[in-house]
């Protein structure tokens, strides 16, 4: 059939299994937290289609405001030109952002906001006569697929083969707790819901963690344009949530050693760890903020950087000094998008989005608790709506399920037999619900994964 004419990512991945599930599905249409395929089957989206559709699909205020748009003008250049959706939506952006940042960039996708951040930091160096060509990023970063985003990536899978065509980065330790190598030595397994929450384990990690950091910076300070990192949840990496206070000690060394910092919240941003940005759950301040994914609700792709008057200014000059930022895309600001966006972020504001989440996050807490209970389940991971149950085959010792980290994709396979579409990451399974779903639909989604670890 026609869908055989189409490449899609991870494909083989998913050959591997030999499973038909795992074959693509054709989906004709969706409506709040399903998707429907061509026979009409359903299928509950608990990840947001790529954690993209923050407030369900279909939404009816955007639908709305994007079929307005349209009757005006879908796309212009961004050369010269600009629309009311986008200096709307700037102004709306710079209300909610953290206050120190004041210039919104705009771009079309995730990994493009990260490679804008990492080359103004890279020009912002330049102009001060100051060559900095490395940056800081950490193990199991992922911040996007192009070629100056898979250079600060720390994931071997989808970097490690590129290496040799990329610019340099500095990578310090992952704060994964759970299989840090210095509580393994440490402190023993197993990893209860109790003792994973003991403030000393995650202080300890902490405190290994952020070491690693300074001495990276205590060496090569002069050499880094920026440090790069996913505020709260390293999301991609299989929901590696940092122990409290991590990301505050990053950014005190950041601005001690006076290094500028891109915090890419391309999959945090908008309400996913239950406040507006993951920036607040610490209050840091960054220089840089990455954000797409959400903001658009998952109606155009959009992305934007947003940054402070000090890396503004530094482009300012006159035209022969040629200081000016290259990075134009044919779809960069699109209306539709910028329209889409403003929705969105009226909708949060005005409908009580996040106040309304607490109760939902809560009830999803009480579920992966009880999940955790699960014998085959060693850890979970869960910040606002965005959780990692991590499988493994023994739960004292930590020991993956698989060698080869099959079970993950198997049990996602599975599910669509249940209904529900979710992602495994390795042996990760992981979920990013809508700001809109029900604690009905949030148990449903916990039910069939309990049943798919049964069947082990
Ligand atoms: N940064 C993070 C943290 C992401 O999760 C992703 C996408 N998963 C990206 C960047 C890249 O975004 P996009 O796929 O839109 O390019």
């Amino acid at each position: 059939s026609d869908k055989n004419n189409i490449w899609h990512p991870f494909t083989q991945m998913a050959d591997w299994l030999n499973d038909d599930p795992c074959k693509p599905l054709i989906i004709d249409r969706a409506k709040g937290s399903y998707l429907y395929d061509v026979d009409g089957k359903k299928y509950l989206d608990g990840i947001s289609s790529l954690w993209v559709t923050l407030l369900g699909h279909k939404n009816p205020r955007i639908d709305k405001a994007v079929k307005k748009q349209i009757d005006k003008v879908s796309h212009t250049t961004f050369l010269g030109l600009t629309h009311k959706p986008a200096i709307d939506l700037s102004e709306k952006l710079l209300k909610i952002l953290p206050d120190n940042l004041k210039k919104i960039f705009y771009s079309d996708d995730g990994s493009t906001a990260v490679e804008i951040a990492l080359k103004m930091a890279y020009q912002y160096w330049q102009f001060k006569n100051e060559k900095r060509s490395f940056f800081l990023s950490l193990k199991n970063a992922y911040h996007g697929d192009t070629i100056g985003a898979v250079a600060v990536g720390g994931t071997d899978l989808f970097h490690s083969r590129f290496r040799s065509l990329l610019f340099k980065s500095f990578f310090a330790m992952s704060p994964y707790c759970y299989r840090c190598v210095y509580r393994k030595k440490e402190i023993k397994f197993p990893v209860t819901a109790e003792n994973f929450k003991d403030h000393n384990i995650q202080m300890h990690c902490r405190g290994q963690c952020i070491k690693e950091v300074e001495s990276i910076l205590v060496k090569n300070n002069k050499k880094i344009a920026a440090a790069v990192i996913e505020p709260i949840n390293q999301a991609a990496a299989g929901m590696i949530i940092m122990p409290k206070g991590y990301l505050k000690e990053y950014a005190n060394l950041c601005n001690q050693y006076g290094i500028p910092l891109i915090c890419d919240e391309v999959a945090t941003g908008f309400g996913r760890t239950g406040k507006m940005f993951a920036v607040e759950h610490e209050n840091i301040k960054p220089d840089f903020i990455c954000l797409s994914k959400g903001i658009t609700g998952g109606y155009m792709p959009l992305a934007v950087t947003a940054t402070t008057n000090e890396i503004y200014s530094a482009f300012l000059g006159k035209y022969e000094e040629f200081k000016t930022f290259f990075h134009g895309h044919s779809y960069t600001a699109n209306p539709l998008a910028c329209t889409a966006a403003n929705a969105v972020i009226d909708t949060l504001n005005q409908n009580k989005i996040l106040q309304k989440l607490q109760s939902k996050i809560k009830h999803l807490e009480k579920e992966l608790t009880s999940l955790l209970e699960h014998y085959r389940v060693g850890n979970i991971r869960h910040c606002g709506v965005m959780a990692g149950i991590e499988i493994v085959e023994d739960k004292k010792t930590g020991k993956p399920y698989d060698s080869k980290l099959k079970t993950g994709a198997k049990i996602c396979a599975n599910l669509r037999k249940h209904g529900i579409i979710i992602r495994n990451l390795g042996n990760t399974l992981v979920l990013f619900l809508h700001l809109t779903m029900t604690n009905r639909e949030t148990s449903k989604i916990i039910s069939a994964i309990k049943i798919e670890l049964d069947n082990l």
